[in-house]
């Protein structure tokens, strides 16, 4: 293994992941740090950072994927971008494993060390699921989701047996958070829109399913609203299953607790997300879900106190929420949280780097959540203020349009959204996209056509 051990010049700052936390802490600390006064290293093995919010949208075909993502690179002038996983931290000697897709790992050294490294999907050990299932945490997944569900309504056009037909456009999504009723909704929709195009199909062919082990959907906002939500489903002729579990999707065959069993083409899972398991092998302390413990000045602290020049937010750390509406005393993992604990976590480590003692606390009370639930539909809360339909859909837009980071992903959003709204949403799905030379070995080992005998000229 390559050793780029103490191979710096000037004091390195280490983030690991560049993601929404990564990112901006990034930003924020090239914005403010002095020439020369430490070098910011980002590592993440996607070259972008993604916005999350926007996957479901992507799956409908809202945003272009590309558009849904911020590079790196770009948006980090002057930091060191290392395209690459971190796959072992060692804090007692302050250096990281790196390890790029297609070369050798080597070592590297920090001072100062940001876990941003997220979330990962919480798949429970439920027949079926690690063979059948998808999640939607990468823009991979939303692509891969939409050009699939478009597919099978295209095969399905074509199919006679009913059976084989109604497996084709039965699409079961599990768990009913912001994720993934936002998700279905979003998928809903744009399937319906598909299914027009068709004459073969009708709406009654398909069959959208949510799960949902709890009484309710939407913890993030109040009963009411979730009450709504389901309402607002049902009426759309989605089959809305609370206090119900998954139990089994082996061969794509679903068995829920109720007892229903049917068969299902396309299972999405979003059950909840847990802590980065990288964080597990590493020496920095984790509470019992897996995440990093911090102070509420974004220090790592351990049952031996504070852990020096280890810094931590996002999905990965258990932050306490001062305003003393978290869960279990905890800010629960969501953008709203990572994107404000970014200036606060930037601006305590050039506090450490310059050795300063007093650190700012990070205080944020939630405002609410927007959600889409498809074109022209929303919901959302903000505070006792609660908006539903067109105006909570306008408003889940005004948003995120105005949140991704960088002004180029901005107007290309909004140039997307207009642009859609003008020339109409698109249904077609790309095919091929894991095999594109399929066409390219299909002509190349075609039989050549037959050669034609030559006639004598003047026979
Ligand atoms: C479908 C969906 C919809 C959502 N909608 C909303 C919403 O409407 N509002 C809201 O507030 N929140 C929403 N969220 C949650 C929000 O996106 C996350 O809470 C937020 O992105 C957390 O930021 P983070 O930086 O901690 O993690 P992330 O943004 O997930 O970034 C983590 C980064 O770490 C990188 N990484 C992982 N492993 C390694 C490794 N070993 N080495 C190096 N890098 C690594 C990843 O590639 C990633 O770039 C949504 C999430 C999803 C999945």
């Amino acid at each position: 293994m390559a050793l780029i051990r103490n191979s710096k010049l000037r004091p390195r700052i280490l983030i690991v992941g560049g993601g929404y936390l990564g990112l901006v802490t990034a930003q924020n600390l090239l914005k403010n740090l002095g020439r020369g006064e430490a070098t910011v290293t980002v590592i993440d093995p996607n070259p972008y950072m993604t916005y999350q919010p926007f996957l479901p949208e992507v799956a409908a075909g809202s945003i272009e994927p590309r558009h849904a993502v911020v590079p790196l690179r770009r948006n980090l002038p002057g930091a060191e971008v290392i395209t690459a996983k971190v796959t072992s931290i060692n804090h007692a000697d302050k250096y990281v494993v790196v390890e790029p897709e297609n070369d050798e790992a080597f070592e590297l050294d920090y001072d100062h060390i940001i876990l941003a490294s997220g979330s990962v999907a919480r798949v429970l050990p439920i027949p079926g699921v690690k063979e059948n299932a998808i999640g939607l945490k990468r823009i991979e997944e939303a692509v891969a989701l939409r050009d699939h569900l478009l597919t099978r309504v295209a095969d399905a056009s074509l199919m006679e047996d009913d059976e084989e037909r109604r497996k084709a456009l039965t699409f079961v999504f599990v768990g009913g958070g912001f994720a993934g009723i936002e998700a279905l909704t979003e998928l809903e929709d744009v399937v319906r829109s598909a299914v027009a195009q068709y004459e073969t199909l009708t709406d009654a062919d398909v069959r959208f399913v949510l799960v949902e082990a709890m009484d309710r959907v939407m913890p993030e906002v109040g009963e009411a609203q979730a009450r709504w939500v389901v309402e607002h489903m049902r009426e759309r002729g989605i089959d809305v299953y609370l206090e119900t579990f998954l139990e089994d999707c082996t061969d794509k065959h679903i068995k829920l607790s109720n007892g229903e069993e049917f068969d299902a083409d396309t299972i999405v899972w979003s059950a909840g997300v847990k802590a980065n398991p990288i964080l597990i092998d590493s020496d920095l302390p984790i509470d019992e879900r897996g995440r990093v413990t911090v102070r509420a000045d974004l220090r790592v602290e351990g049952e031996d106190g504070v852990v020096d020049g280890a810094w931590a937010a996002g999905d990965n750390a258990a932050v306490p929420d001062l305003s003393g509406g978290g869960v279990g005393g905890y800010c629960v993992p969501n953008a709203q949280h990572a994107v404000r604990q970014a200036p606060v976590l930037a601006a305590n480590v050039l506090a450490a780097l310059r050795g300063e003692t007093e650190f700012k606390q990070y205080f944020h009370k939630t405002i609410g959540s927007v959600a889409g639930l498809g074109l022209y539909k929303g919901v959302s809360q903000m505070g006792d203020f609660e908006v539903r339909g067109v105006l909570a859909w306008l408003m889940h837009r005004a948003y995120h349009g105005y949140a991704i980071p960088s002004l180029d992903r901005k107007v290309k959003v909004f140039g997307n959204w207009i642009l859609n709204a003008v020339l109409g949403r698109d249904t077609m799905p790309l095919v091929d996209l894991d095999v594109p030379r399929k066409n390219f070995v299909e002509a190349a080992t075609s039989k050549p056509a037959p050669q034609k005998k030559k006639e004598p000229a003047n026979a």
